[in-house]
């Protein structure tokens, strides 16, 4: 029986990776769904290439232009972000691979677990805002959740087939765009400049998070509620090369690490194959055409936003929360010019000022909560 995967947020960076890992194992795999926000042509293409039963387009201005598009097929058309969540619960679907960029990404998680489906998760929002939630639902109705996140994957990848519990893990950084600048110079960078990543190809949004290490501090949090890791288990280490992708310690000090070409249909397919390997035509790494591989600490005031991912494990409840809804907010008015570089953490800053905690979240406390930042993130850049 083939897998029937529902593909959330197929037009972007992952999704196509995605599609070209199903593509090359369609013995395996097959595309019941595909969602994107608004680029519709690119969905019908898709759509035209992986016949899926459904598609749906979450911008619903695009619903008539997509319908048009697809009217000579049989994919029936679907259009909103209520029509997102109700694919990822659908019947027809094994697993959900959700790639949907921020806090979007939440609700449909929810519904794919709720609905007993294996999540696999590259949308790490998902975890950052609500991952007491999300967590608590891993397990329900048979569903499972393995992630995407190359560093998550790596650690997934070093825990296989281990059942002791483990020292620490190692977390590693690239360093982002921004690596070799002196701190300086950040507050007259410009958004080309952060757009340029040194090692990975990826969307404009994750690039900028790359940069400022939210990406990072996002990814402790992740870590935090896959791994059931306290704060201190946690280490985050800057390794210019990208080629070692996380690594895992044991109570007896041995640590496994995961290597390789930076290439996310490595961590996408694993995902999907778990616990097999399929084959994939990523070339053999060459040790000898990268000697060295380095390590070094990371610039706390240069990179404020790891210690407010640890300020998150503490406090709990909300803030992560709070902390993505105000990312969210800053790293778009940077990339439409409204704000300076350094302003994006001064705009999530002014929010954990502003914003109370809520201790003990439902999912709608966390939807007010996320309004709420916003609306608080919106005035403040206005202002500046
Ligand atoms: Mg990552």
């Amino acid at each position: 029986m083939k897998q029937r995967i529902a593909l959330l947020g197929s037009t972007g960076s992952i999704g196509t990776q995605t599609l070209d890992v199903v593509g090359r194992h369609s013995d395996l795999f097959e595309i019941t769904t595909l969602t994107a926000h608004s680029r519709w042509q690119t969905l019908a293409e898709q759509a035209r290439q992986f016949n899926p039963d459904s598609v749906v387009i979450a911008d619903e201005s695009h619903y008539t232009a997509l319908s048009e598009a697809l009217a000579d097929t049989d994919v029936k058309v679907y259009a909103g972000a209520r029509a997102v969540e109700q694919v990822a619960a659908a019947g027809n679907v094994d697993v959900v691979v959700n790639s949907l960029v921020g806090y979007a990404g939440l609700m449909p998680s929810v519904a794919a677990l709720k609905a007993g489906k294996k999540l696999a998760l590259a949308n790490k929002e998902s975890l950052v805002v609500a991952g007491d939630i999300v967590m608590g639902l891993v397990g329900s109705e048979g569903s499972a959740l393995v992630p995407i996140d190359s560093e998550h994957s790596a650690i997934f990848q070093c825990l296989a087939g281990e059942h002791s519990p483990l020292r620490r893990v190692i977390i590693t950084a690239s360093g982002g765009s921004f690596r070799d600048t002196p701190i300086e110079q950040l507050e007259s960078v410009t958004v080309e400049q952060a757009l340029r990543h040194p090692n990975w190809n990826m969307g404009a949004k994750i690039t900028i998070d790359s940069s400022t290490l939210v990406n990072k501090a996002f990814e402790v949090i992740e870590a935090r509620w896959l791994f059931d890791l306290r704060p201190e288990q946690i280490d985050v280490l800057i390794h210019p090369q990208s080629i070692v992708h996380s690594m895992v310690e044991f109570e007896d000090g041995a640590i496994k690490a995961q290597l390789g070409t930076p290439d996310m249909r490595v961590p996408i397919q694993y995902a999907l194959s778990f616990p097999a390997r399929l084959e994939l035509d990523a070339p053999s790494f060459d040790f000898l055409a990268h000697p060295e591989l380095t390590f070094r600490a990371v610039d706390r005031v240069k990179y404020p936003a790891l210690d407010l991912a640890f300020r998150c494990l503490h406090e709990g409840g909300t803030s992560g929360c709070i902390f993505n809804a105000a990312n969210e907010v800053a790293v778009a008015a940077f990339l439409n010019r409204k704000i300076g570089y350094t302003d994006i953490y001064k705009t999530i800053a002014h929010a954990f000022e502003c914003v109370p905690l809520v201790v003990h979240p439902t999912l709608d406390d966390y939807a007010e909560v996320n309004c709420e930042v916003r609306r608080v993130a919106e005035q403040y850049i206005l202002k500046r």
